[in-house]
């Protein structure tokens, strides 16, 4: 597997990306270096350990031919101290569990697994530990424990594959759109219903449809991080992954594209009956469409993730590591609400025993 070790170019230390700064920055001389110089540095590296990792995947499928490919778990020498590292098959950036210096496995998102673009972390480690304490604090009954330091240590900066899609249509819709009058004529009350043929259609532009791209994760977490500020994307470097660790997708288009299609419909039809106002009630009779247009954008987004296992529970939490929002079940203590519904009973009883008083 080939790696890249992003160095600092004054002292060799690791270099990692900086959300504060969004810069790259050597923890051991304190240098920091602009995000397109390191990119220069480093293009001809990125380069290189493509070539050499599409070279080794050759070679194992000429060599493994007739055999079941083995990709569960890969392992690879870490550049810094020479340790054997194992990782999952879809790791595409993590920190070596020995030395704790940042690797960027640089084929995994190299060649079709280039992402087109990424959105860096503006939230530091830091400020995921604060937005995560101050929802910890609206929480009175949270499990015991949860909110500790030992918690914070274990919160994980990881960048998830995602697939963004842009669709243009054409699409049209015809429906019965009803109109009901009534009124009063002596002692007769009349009631008129009208039935219109009601057409609509244009050319219609839904963007940002997105579905996670990675099967092994929380599907309703990956969801439950959005929405993200696309606009502040940037075109993929795999720089940006120095530091934090990275999935690769392993999902692919085919997998989910009538999923997606299906979705993008739903909204040309919300958009086109939307547009059939002044009537009691719109029936819709047909809808057809045909796309002119459709982009895929594999996107990589970085999200804070924790997990915590509580009374054999696992309560994945996270906190999206562009806007700090956060998303995820809290455990909640059984013994704290325990206490809150003995002080309720006690209140009860008390209104209860002065009310008894006051009847007496
Ligand atoms: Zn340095
Ligand atoms: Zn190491």
């Amino acid at each position: 597997m080939a790696t890249i070790n992003y160095k600092c170019p004054n002292c060799g230390g690791p270099l990692k990306f900086n959300p504060d700064k969004q810069q790259f920055s050597c923890e051991y001389c304190m240098s920091d270096f602009a995000e397109e110089k390191i990119q220069q540095l480093y293009a001809e590296k990125e380069a290189k350990e493509s070539k050499a990792e599409t070279a080794e995947k050759n070679a194992q499928e000429n060599s493994a031919q007739g055999q079941e490919p083995q990709e569960d778990a890969v392992v690879y020498t870490c550049p810094s101290c020479g340790a054997e590292v194992v990782t999952t098959a879809s790791t595409a950036a993590t920190t070596c569990f020995y030395c704790q210096n940042p690797v960027v496995l640089g084929g995994r998102l190299s060649g079709e697994f280039k992402p087109d673009r990424i959105i860096p972390f503006a939230l530091s480690k830091e400020k995921a530990i604060e937005k995560f304490l101050e929802m910890c604090k609206k929480k009175i009954f949270l499990a015991k424990g949860f909110a500790s330091k030992k918690q914070f240590e274990k919160l994980t900066g990881v960048y998830f594959p995602y697939w963004y899609v842009d669709s243009q249509k054409q699409a049209s819709m015809t429906a019965i759109g009803q109109k009901v009058r009534t009124w009063r004529s002596g002692n007769k009350r009349y009631t008129e219903t009208s039935n219109y043929r009601v057409v609509r259609g244009g050319n219609l532009i839904v963007k940002n449809v997105f579905e996670r791209a990675l099967k092994s994760e929380n599907r309703d977490m990956l969801q439950g991080v959005h929405p993200f500020n696309l606009q502040e994307s940037h075109p993929f470097s795999m720089s940006y992954l120095s530091g934090f660790q990275a999935e690769k997708r392993d999902i692919e288009k085919n997998e989910i594209s009538q999923a997606v299609n299906s979705r993008i419909q739903d909204y040309c039809k919300q958009l086109l009956k939307g547009t059939m106002n002044g009537y009691t009630g719109v029936v819709t009779e047909s809808y057809n469409d045909t796309t002119d247009l459709e982009a895929w954008n594999y996107t990589l987004l970085p999200v804070w993730v924790v997990t915590y296992k509580y009374n054999n529970q696992i309560y994945p939490f996270a906190i999206n590591g562009q806007t700090g929002k956060t998303y995820g079940k809290l455990p909640i203590s059984k013994c704290k609400l325990a206490i809150l519904f003995a002080i309720v009973a006690l209140a009860v009883f008390a209104i209860g025993f002065l009310g008894g008083i006051l009847l007496l």
